[in-house]
C-alpha cells in the first residue's frame, strides 16, 4: 500500500504542476509530494448548510438555491470594468447579485432557472446583496455541499488549484507511513495517520477535524520531545574532579560604582552553588536587555580565576567583544587579573603574542569572537566558557570551545526572553537562571507606532533631538530595494536621509554585507558622535551600547518579530537621557497593528514574548534558523499543552522500555526521528 517513492517525488512532476508552478509551490515550502500532503489548511469554510434567504446573516459566506427573477444586465462602466447584475429569489426573499468583469456569466444564467450560489451575504438597506458568488447547477448540490479547506497561498497559486492538487493525491491513494505501533495508538487514542491527514484536508464534519489535528500534533510534539530526551542523554551532566573553593567577591564588588540588584545577587549565588558543587555547571542566564548580565558573568569569571583557572568569553560580533573587553578589563586589571581580546581584526603579530600568553597562563581571561574556536588557540588550564547571546552560536561551537579544557564549566547568556515553561522544554539540560529586575533609575523608552501620515512630524522630532546633541538609529529590514515587498532598504533610505532630509548632519549606513573592518570603523565613529544618524539593518541588534543615542526609528516595523523589535529598542535608553522608539508601519491589517501596539504598552521582554507567542506561535518568534527550534506544521507549544503532556508521557514510556529505540516495533519511530532531527542529534554527539 505504501508508495514511498511517490512521496519523495519532486512536486514538479505531479500532473498539472510543471517547472513554473513548482517554483511557486517551493515558496510555500512544498518540494515533494509528501510536503503537499502535509500542507495543512489554515482554516475551513462551512458549505454544509443550505440556507433560505430570510435566514442570511450579514457578512457570512452562504450556500443557497435561488431562481433568476430579472433579466441579467451587463453594464460597461469603463474599458476595464464590466458589471453583471441580476436579482434572484426563493420563497422567502430576494438577493441582489453582482459580478465584475465576468461577461460570460450572462450566457450561463437564464431568467426563470434555479441555480446553486455560494458567496458572502452583505446586508444592504432593503435586502441582502452578494458579490462575485460561485455558481453551480442545482444537481451538483451533493458534490458541492461540505467543509472546504482554506490554504495559505502565494501569488499565482489559488485555493482551487491547491485543493485539486491535494485531492488528486488522495484519489491516487498515496499514503504515508504510520510510525506508531497499533497497541501504542490504542493506548493513546490516536487514529491512523492517513485517516487523520485525509480528514484534515477533506473533513466530513468539524468533530473529525479536531480528532485529526490532535493526531498530527501529537506526532509532531512526540518526535520533538524524543529528540530532546536523546540530546539530553548524550550530554549528561558530568562530575568534575575538583569543586571550586568559595571566593570572597568583595574586592571586585567594591570597585563597582553601583550595588548589584537583588536579581543579580540571586543569580550569582546560583552560579556559586554550581561551581562549589561536584557537578559541572551548565547554566543559562536569561535577562532582558540592560538587566546587567555582563556583571554577573564577570563575577563568575572572578570565581574561576581565583580558583586558578582561565576563562574564555565568546561574543557574536567584534564590536560586542570589544565592548565587554572595555567594560571588564578596567576592573580586572585593578585586581591584577590579565585580560586579552582576540577578534578577526586582531593583527597576526598580536594574535601570536596572545596565543603564547594563553598557553603559558600569562593571561587569565580572553574575550573574543568565533576566532577563539580556531585551532592555534590553546589554554594552559581553561576552566570556564561563557557565551553571550547564545542563539547566535550553535551548540557545536560552544562545545568545541569547551573541548579546549578538561571539566569546563559553561555559562550561557541570552536576552531572548523565553517564557519559563518553554525554556524548560527547550533547554531541558541547562539549569535556568533569570534576571528579572532592572538596575534602578532606568527610564522606560517611550514607544509609538506611526504610519506614513506622521512622516513630517517624525523628521521634525529627529532634528530637535540632534540639535540637543543626541544621536539616532534608523533600522530597516533589507539591504537592497525589493520592489515586490516595497520595503525601505538601507541604501534607499540612506539616500533619502542624507540628500533630502538631513543634509546638514553626518549620516552613515551599516549592513551585514559590509566587511567587518568597515563596520567596526563606522560603529566607532558613531560612538564618538562623529555620526548623528546611523542607518542600518539588524546587524546592530545585539548588545551595542551608545548611551548618547536616544532615538530608535524602525522602518516597516511590522516585518519584524516582537522579540527582534524589543532587542532593537534595547539599543536606546542606555544613558541618562529620555529615549524614544518610533515604529513605522503602513500595514493597515488589524492584527499587525495590534501586535505593534504591544510594544507601546510593555517594556518587559518576557511580557512581550508571551504575547507574541500567543499571537504568532513560537516558530515565527524565534526565527527558526537562528535557534534551531523546529518548525511545527500544526502544533503550538503554548496552546497545545494538553497534547504536549500526553506526548511527554508517551516519550517517557517508550524511553523506559527501549531507550535506544532498538525494538523492531519502534524502528519507524526511530527513522522518523532521524529524518526530522538527524542534523541536530549528530551535532550534539560530535
Ligand atoms: P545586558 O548585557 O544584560 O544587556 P549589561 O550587562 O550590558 O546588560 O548592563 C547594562 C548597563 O547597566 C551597563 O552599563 C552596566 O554597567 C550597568 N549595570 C549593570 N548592573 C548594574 C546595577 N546593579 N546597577 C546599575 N547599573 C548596572
Ligand atoms: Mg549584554
Amino acid at each position: 500500500m505504501e508508495k514511498t517513492d511517490e512521496l519523495e517525488m519532486n512536486v514538479q512532476y505531479v500532473k498539472g504542476v510543471g517547472p513554473k508552478k513548482a517554483e511557486l509551490l517551493n515558496k510555500l515550502g512544498i518540494y515533494q509530494v509528501k510536503d503537499l500532503l502535509e500542507y495543512y489548511p489554515r482554516s475551513y469554510e462551512d458549505r454544509t448548510k443550505l440556507k433560505k434567504i430570510e435566514d442570511f446573516c450579514d457578512g457570512e459566506s452562504t450556500l443557497f438555491i435561488g431562481t433568476i427573477c430579472e433579466p441579467v444586465k451587463v453594464q460597461k462602466i469603463r474599458r476595464n470594468l464590466v458589471i453583471i447584475s441580476t436579482v434572484v429569489r426563493d420563497e422567502t426573499g430576494t438577493v441582489k447579485m453582482t459580478w465584475y468583469n465576468q461577461a460570460y456569466i450572462k450566457t450561463r444564467l437564464e431568467e426563470g432557472n434555479a441555480y446553486l450560489f455560494y458567496g458572502k451575504a452583505i446586508k444592504e438597506r432593503y435586502r441582502f446583496a452578494m458579490e462575485s458568488s460561485l455558481i453551480y447547477s442545482v444537481e451538483d448540490l451533493d458534490k458541492i455541499q461540505g467543509i472546504y479547506p482554506i490554504y495559505p497561498l502565494t501569488a499565482g497559486i489559488t485555493q482551487n488549484y491547491l485543493f485539486k492538487l491535494i485531492r488528486d493525491m488522495y484519489d491516487k491513494n498515496i499514503l504515508v507511513k504510520e510510525i506508531f505501533p497499533d497497541m501504542f495508538r490504542k493506548k493513546y487514542g490516536l487514529p491512523e495517520v492517513n485517516f487523520a491527514m485525509r480528514n484534515i484536508h477533506f473533513p466530513k464534519d468539524f468533530r473529525v477535524i479536531e480528532e485529526a489535528r490532535n493526531r498530527i500534533i501529537f506526532e509532531e510534539l512526540f518526535l520533538f520531545q524524543l529528540a530532546l530526551v536523546n540530546m539530553k542523554n548524550h550530554r549528561v551532566k558530568k562530575t568534575k574532579a575538583k569543586p571550586y573553593h568559595e571566593v570572597d567577591l568583595n574586592p571586585f564588588l567594591e570597585l563597582l560604582p553601583f550595588e548589584l540588584t537583588g536579581a543579580q545577587k540571586k543569580v550569582v549565588e546560583e552560579i556559586k552553588n554550581d561551581l562549589t558543587s561536584t557537578k559541572l555547571m551548565s547554566r543559562l542566564v536569561q535577562g532582558d536587555v540592560g538587566s546587567g548580565k555582563t556583571m554577573v558573568a564577570a563575577l563568575a569569571m572572578y570565581m574561576a580565576v581565583k580558583n586558578g583557572y582561565q576563562v574564555a568569553m565568546m561574543a557574536p560580533t567584534t564590536i560586542l567583544a570589544m565592548q565587554h573587553y572595555d567594560e571588564l578589563s578596567v576592573y580586572f586589571e585593578k585586581l591584577g587579573i590579565h585580560v586579552g581580546i582576540i577578534t578577526s581584526s586582531t593583527t597576526k603579530k598580536n594574535k601570536n603574542i596572545l596565543v603564547e600568553k594563553l598557553k603559558n597562563h600569562e593571561l587569565d581571561i580572553v574575550i573574543g569572537t568565533h576566532s577563539l574556536i580556531e585551532d592555534p588557540i590553546e589554554f594552559s588550564c581553561l576552566g570556564m566558557v561563557i557565551t553571550d547571546e547564545q542563539h547566535r552560536f550553535g551548540v557545536k561551537q560552544r562545545m568545541k570551545l569547551a573541548g579546549k579544557g578538561n571539566d569546563v564549566e559553561t555559562l550561557v547568556m541570552t536576552a531572548t526572553p523565553i517564557p519559563r515553561t518553554l525554556a524548560i522544554i527547550l533547554y531541558g539540560d541547562l539549569d535556568l537562571s533569570i534576571i528579572d529586575e532592572m538596575p534602578p533609575g532606568r527610564r522606560p523608552v517611550i514607544t509609538g507606532v506611526r504610519d506614513e501620515s506622521n512622516e513630517e512630524k517624525i523628521n521634525h522630532f529627529l532634528k530637535s533631538q540632534i540639535e540637543e546633541g543626541r544621536q539616532i538609529y534608523v533600522v530597516c529590514p533589507l539591504v537592497e530595494e525589493n520592489e515586490e515587498l516595497n520595503l525601505n532598504s538601507v541604501e534607499v533610505l540612506f539616500e533619502k536621509y542624507k540628500n533630502e532630509l538631513f543634509k546638514e548632519y553626518q549620516v552613515e549606513f551599516l549592513h551585514g554585507k559590509m566587511k567587518n573592518k568597515e563596520k567596526d570603523e563606522i560603529m566607532q565613529r558613531f560612538k564618538n558622535n562623529e555620526i548623528q544618524i546611523l542607518i542600518s539593518t539588524t546587524v546592530i541588534e545585539v548588545g551595542i551600547s551608545v548611551s548618547n543615542a536616544t532615538v530608535m526609528v524602525i522602518e516597516n516595523a511590522d516585518r519584524f518579530g516582537l522579540a527582534a523589535l524589543h532587542q532593537l529598542r534595547g539599543r536606546v535608553g542606555r544613558g541618562k537621557y529620555q529615549s524614544y522608539c518610533i515604529l513605522k508601519s503602513s500595514n493597515k491589517s488589524v492584527t499587525a497593528r495590534e501586535r505593534l501596539k504591544i510594544m507601546e504598552k510593555s517594556n518587559s521582554g518576557f511580557e512581550i514574548a508571551q504575547k507574541d507567542l500567543e499571537l504568532r506561535g513560537p516558530g515565527d518568534f524565534f526565527g527558526i534558523r537562528q535557534s534551531g527550534m523546529p518548525e511545527f506544521k500544526l502544533a503550538n507549544l503554548l496552546s497545545d499543552v494538553t497534547i504536549l503532556k500526553k506526548s511527554q508521557d508517551a516519550v517517557n514510556e517508550i524511553i523506559a522500555q527501549d531507550s535506544e529505540l532498538e525494538k523492531a516495533e519502534n524502528q519507524l519511530i526511530k527513522e522518523a526521528l532521524y529524518q526530522k532531527f538527524g542534523e541536530q542529534l549528530e551535532n550534539i554527539q560530535a
